[in-house]
């Protein structure tokens, strides 16, 4: 059996972490190593290794992702002070979870990129 990412076992409580948002698709936590004031990851239920896996069938799962994250950006008060979403692939990119995750960082100035 392929094994569980570290995602799949925050969903089935197999590991600890408080679960901010969560509906039939997707869920969001709190970054354990934040890099900003706000570093919350937004992700789907179903495990898609990388961007690289997407498909057209994930087109509404992606779009709820990002509508999530404006929301939760409104939440956490940081939409109108600014805030980067983003997502990694792979090692050049330093990937370090196989199950894709949208990036939610604010609350502070960040470096340019
Ligand atoms: P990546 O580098 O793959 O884009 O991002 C993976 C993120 O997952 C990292 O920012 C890392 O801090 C976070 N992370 C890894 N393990 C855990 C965990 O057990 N709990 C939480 N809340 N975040 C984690």
């Amino acid at each position: 059996m392929e094994n569980k990412s570290v995602f799949e076992m925050i969903l089935s409580g197999d590991i600890e972490s408080d679960i901010i948002y969560e509906d039939n698709k997707i869920f969001a936590i709190h970054d354990i190593n934040p890099v900003a004031k706000v570093h919350i990851l937004i992700i789907p239920k179903k495990k898609i290794p990388t961007m690289n896996e997407l498909t057209e069938d994930d087109t509404d799962l992606i779009g709820n992702m990002f509508i999530c994250a404006k929301q939760l950006a409104k939440k956490f008060n940081i939409d109108q002070t600014g805030y980067r979403l983003l997502f990694n692939t792979n090692a050049d990119a330093m990937q370090t979870v196989f199950h894709i995750h949208l990036h939610l960082i604010g609350g502070e100035k960040l470096k340019n990129i």
